[in-house]
């Protein structure tokens, strides 16, 4: 908890297919300090293996819309113009926040720069990339769970974003998770210990 009584919000963004989930995952386990990950809700259909409430609130375009008119989400976007939406739920962060959770939004570049332009959070803020282009494609040809379609929106957007890393205050290279988890980790403890008073 900071001198406010309040959490801290952390905003990972990185280019889709950067192999962000994986190291939020990871992150959550391995680092000692108290996160806990904000879980959105979307209506992209689930991927094989997506739990609902897990890995993401599924719903559909009513639903998604009645919760955003209900000013529910702290932030929505549609993500690389498909027609999905993703929102992070207001009620997950404030309860985090106020617990003293340090809370990890895994969210997309608009997302995060509509939460940094309300100046309201005081965010940390991560960006995760592969390192290229190509490794980026080549993970995202991997995954071979998205269409040639989605593969190309995806690599577009990749693009737009890596454009945004400028705005974060970390640039984090994920070439092995391990490594990758383990820096981003190093660094919230270095913040932690610059700001003593935050809950451990
Ligand atoms: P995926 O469909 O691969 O799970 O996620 C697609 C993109 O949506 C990722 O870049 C992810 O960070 C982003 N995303 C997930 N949840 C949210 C959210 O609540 N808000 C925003 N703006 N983006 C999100």
């Amino acid at each position: 908890m900071d001198s406010t009584g309040q959490g801290r919000l952390i905003i990972i963004s990185g280019p889709s297919g950067a192999g962000k989930s994986t190291v939020v995952r990871r992150l959550l386990q391995a680092c000692e300090l108290p996160l806990t990950l904000s879980v959105s809700a979307t209506t992209r259909p689930p991927r094989e293996g997506e739990v609902n409430g897990v890995d993401y609130l599924f719903m559909d375009q009513e639903e998604f819309d009645r919760r955003r008119a209900a000013g529910e989400f702290l932030e929505c976007k549609e993500v690389f113009g498909l027609g999905y939406w993703y929102g992070t739920p207001r009620d997950q962060v404030a309860t985090g926040l106020a617990r003293g959770r340090w809370v990890v939004l895994e969210i997309d570049v608009q997302g995060a720069l509509a939460i940094l332009d309300r100046e309201e959070f005081d965010p940390i803020t991560l960006f995760i990339h592969p390192g290229g282009m190509e490794e980026l494609e080549l993970r995202l040809r991997n995954r071979e769970t998205e269409s040639e379609e989605v593969i190309c929106a995806r690599l577009e957007t990749a693009l737009a974003e890596m454009r945004y890393m400028h705005r974060y205050q970390y640039e984090v290279v994920n070439d092995s998770v391990d490594t990758a988890v383990a820096e981003i980790c190093r660094i919230l403890k270095q913040i932690k210990e610059q700001h003593p008073c935050s809950k451990s």
